[in-house]
């Protein structure tokens, strides 16, 4: 069986360094890797829409911005297909059908979109769009016969909604010869990396609450937001001993740092353990700690900012990369349509065996 990956991204912001341990950096790897026969990558516009409705326009102007974040992270387009989820119908055709084998108890039951609900004040008022999305994103992925989704761990419960979309059309339609695939999510290798909470401590980066290092800040910004980070409240002076779970600064410390970091930049200490083991014990000011973070998220994100700077010289030519990627995102999705409404039997006008049935019914 093939080897394909798809995955994707709200174009509701810039992307940022949550994006990036999530899903981002380990696509890149996926991608060069040569394990892979496909690699989609797609720009979730109209599941943006769904919680966006009154603001199409924000929508529109992120499209370019993700697609530029795409690129400038390594994502290449001769070797990954880049499209846009809006100009693919077949999704919204797919999502149709999908929406017969699921019940509204089990959207219900699903945690990521319940948390998504409160964070909205969507309570009282749920767009049935939103309220769906996992319906949808289960055509996404299934268009293109995806064995491999690498995500972020709040989008397990959507990949495990899929399985069960898939398991339930094969033996309901295609008993014999399965039409779908069951997906396999791609998690990031430790939990800092699975949910990365946003700068403010409180709950995960995310461009809907505010609390993002983008990728494309500038080297200025990166520096105040790592400085003004939430930590310990309790590590009031250097010598308090402190607390490294739930101090954001240690959390992004695990989704970043490698050996090499502290030969680099902070020699006293051989590994992350020991200045942990440190912080723990006390003496270690936070100040100190926040110093080597930058340097070293100076360092991961230079050569992504320099990349898009030369990037964003010639966006006719993303628009025509996204163009390109969305045309053959189409043909694939078209394919995996047809073999859908043959399942059903809903290909009428394929069918000459029905029609000469129907037929001879008449004329008998
Ligand atoms: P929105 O607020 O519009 O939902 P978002 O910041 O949550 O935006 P998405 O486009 O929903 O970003 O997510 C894209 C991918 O990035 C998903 O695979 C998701 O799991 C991953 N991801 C998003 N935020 C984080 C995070 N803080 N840590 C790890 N992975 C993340
Ligand atoms: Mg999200």
């Amino acid at each position: 069986m093939s080897k394909i990956i798809l995955t994707g991204d709200r174009p509701t912001g810039r992307l940022h360094i949550g994006h990036y341990v999530g899903s981002l950096r380990r696509r890149v790897e996926l991608q060069n890797s040569g394990e892979y026969d496909k690699t989609y990558i797609m720009i979730a516009d109209a599941q943006a829409l769904t919680d966006n409705m009154d603001n199409p326009e924000k929508v529109r102007e992120n499209i370019i911005e993700v697609a530029l974040d795409y690129m400038s992270c390594g994502l290449d387009p001769e070797k990954s297909n880049l499209f846009i989820q809006s100009q693919i119908s077949e999704l919204c055709e797919l999502t149709f059908y999908y929406m017969d084998l699921v019940t509204v108890s089990r959207l219900q039951r699903n945690p990521t979109v319940k948390s998504e609900i409160q964070m909205r004040n969507f309570e009282a008022s749920i767009p049935v769009g939103f309220f769906t999305y996992p319906i949808s994103q289960a055509a996404d992925i299934t268009a293109f016969k995806a064995t491999t989704v690498p995500v972020g761990g709040d989008q397990l419960p959507m990949i495990e909604q899929c399985r069960e979309i898939v398991h339930k059309f094969n033996s309901e339609y295609a008993p014999d010869k399965p039409v779908l695939v069951e997906p396999e999510a791609l998690l990031p290798q430790n939990e800092a990396c699975m949910r990365l909470p946003g700068t403010d401590g409180k709950a995960k980066m995310s461009k809907s609450l505010g609390n993002c290092i983008y990728l494309s800040d500038p080297a200025e910004e990166v520096s105040k937001k790592i400085m003004s980070m939430y930590t310990d409240p309790l590590h009031l002076q250097v010598s308090d001993p402190g607390h490294i779970e739930g101090n954001t600064v240690f959390t992004y410390l695990d989704a970043f740092c490698k050996p090499e970091h502290f030969d680099r930049y902070l020699k006293d200490y051989a590994n992350l353990d020991e200045l942990k083991a440190h912080y723990r014990r006390g003496g270690l000011g936070d100040v100190k700690v926040k110093r080597f973070l930058e340097k070293i998220m100076q360092e991961t994100l230079e050569p992504i900012r320099n990349r898009r700077k030369e990037l964003e010289k010639d966006i006719p030519a993303i628009y025509e990369i996204l163009r390109k990627g969305s045309e053959v995102a189409r043909e694939a999705a078209a394919q995996t349509l047809s073999e859908v409404k043959s399942a059903m039997r809903i290909n009428y006008f394929e069918d000459a065996e029905l029609i000469r049935r129907q037929s001879e019914k008449y004329q008998a």
